[in-house]
């Protein structure tokens, strides 16, 4: 151990430790990150598959689960264009891609992680790497156990543990565990923007790609679902996966696919469709406007007679068909495991947190940041984007504080 008492100790260098560290070093503040990988920031590295796709134009509190009076004030105090500037200001070139999302221009996380690490670095922050924070104990000053028997003391603390997603990549329990020990409640973490299991056996159409409006309870989300061999993913179901993660706590969930998504009155479009080609066979009918082995589903799943001519079916078999292709019920039984779900949904509870400070109201002194808390947003940028913001925000409270 060294005599110092840091001014502020930042457990974890992922997302939001790392912005939290450069800003309190910045306002002046003897500031320490110890962090328990080798390297810090991994999960950054893996975001966007690779590319981190690290904010959104179109970042607002309706695109998060979770305390919408939390995210307003982090959105209020950080927004899209201070995250942005923030960003450039760094040295980072953006680039927007479809549906707002931001990307470093070279399409590598690396572009986000290295200039935010050196950006550490300039600020005079010190950052201890291989350092796993194992315990806290005692109050302004706190000091800080990591497992290798070294021990740390400093004013105040800000636990930036992110969630127990993605464990093979650094996901833990332990910032539960901090957070608990110093007096916090945790709502039970669950795997979020992770693939659907479904019940039904969709093994005859994995591999294949399909545009749907996919409806869960009041949510409608859109865009590309993939079948897969355990049942549905890609963004429309991971985007769907926040709600029905919370929804599975009381049993499985019908989730309704509608594969004509861009179809205003699907009724009114089939019932002409019929009239313009009754004499084709189911098959042929939904050629060009399903995939085929969707369509060759559709077929047996409703009994449609695979060679005869639709006007020769029975009207109810048609009215059936028809009314699947817009409601397609399937049964989500669970999400795809920790090793494969991007983000936890649960975490610490926010209303033991300040919303304007990102302070403890537990215990004062202690900070909480990011994934951490219970605060999920769907694909596109917004866990990111909630990570910087309360990191900043913790950091701003923190040298404000310090004057006082
Ligand atoms: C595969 C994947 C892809 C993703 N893609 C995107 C994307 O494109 N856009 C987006 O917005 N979000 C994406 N996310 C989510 C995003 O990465 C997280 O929401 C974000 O990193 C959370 O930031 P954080 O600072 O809270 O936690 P993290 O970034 O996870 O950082 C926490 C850090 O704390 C360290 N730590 C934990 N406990 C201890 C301890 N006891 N002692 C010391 N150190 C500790 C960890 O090792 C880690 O480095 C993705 C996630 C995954 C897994």
């Amino acid at each position: 151990m060294d005599n110092i008492v840091y001014d502020v100790i930042i457990i974890g260098a992922g997302a939001s430790g790392l912005i939290c560290a450069r800003e309190c070093a910045r306002g002046g503040l003897r500031t320490l990150v110890l962090e328990k990988e080798q390297t810090p920031g991994r999960k950054i590295l893996a975001t966007g598959n690779g590319r981190c796709n690290l904010t959104n134009k179109n970042v607002s509190p309706v695109f998060y689960h979770g305390d919408n009076k939390l995210v307003s004030s982090a959105l209020t105090q950080f927004s899209y264009l201070v995250c942005h500037r923030y960003f450039e200001q760094l040295g980072v070139l953006l680039t927007e891609e479809e549906n707002g999302r931001i990307f470093p221009a070279t399409s590598k996380a690396t572009a986000v992680l290295e200039p935010l690490k050196l950006a550490v670095r300039e600020s005079g922050a010190q950052l201890l790497t291989g350092q796993y924070v194992s315990h806290i104990k005692g109050r302004k000053p706190f000091s800080i156990f990591t497992s290798n028997g070294t021990h740390f003391q400093a004013r105040r603390i800000v636990l930036a543990c992110g969630s127990c997603a993605y464990p093979q990549i650094g996901g833990t329990n332990s910032g539960y565990e901090l957070a608990h020990a110093v007096g916090h409640t945790i709502i039970t973490p669950h795997p979020t923007l992770s693939g659907l299991v479904t019940k039904e056996d969709l093994s005859r159409l994995v591999g294949i790609r399909a545009q749907v409006k996919l409806q869960v309870q009041e949510t409608q989300t859109q865009g590309e679902i993939i079948f897969t061999n355990y049942g549905i993913n890609g963004p429309a179901a991971l985007n769907a996966s926040g709600v029905i993660s919370r929804a599975l706590k009381n049993g499985n969930i019908t989730v309704s696919l509608n594969f004509l998504p861009e179809i205003e009155d699907i009724p009114t479009f089939l019932s002409a469709r019929l009239k313009a080609f009754s004499n084709r066979r189911p098959k042929d009918f939904f050629a060009g406007i399903l995939h085929e082995s969707v369509a060759n589903l559709l077929i047996d799943f409703k009994g449609l007679r695979k060679n005869k001519p639709l006007q020769e079916q029975s009207p109810e078999a048609i009215k059936n068909a028809f009314e699947t292709i817009g409601a397609w019920p399937v049964t989500v039984t669970a999400l795809r495991p920790w090793s494969e779900a991007m983000v936890a949904a649960g975490g610490v509870n926010t209303r033991e947190i300040n919303y304007n400070t990102f302070e403890s109201l537990c215990c004062p002194g202690v900070y909480l940041t990011g994934e951490l808390l219970d605060v999920d947003g769907i694909s596109g940028g917004f866990n990111l984007h909630f990570a910087w913001a309360s990191g900043f925000i913790a950091a701003s409270s923190l040298i404000k504080e310090n004057k006082l």
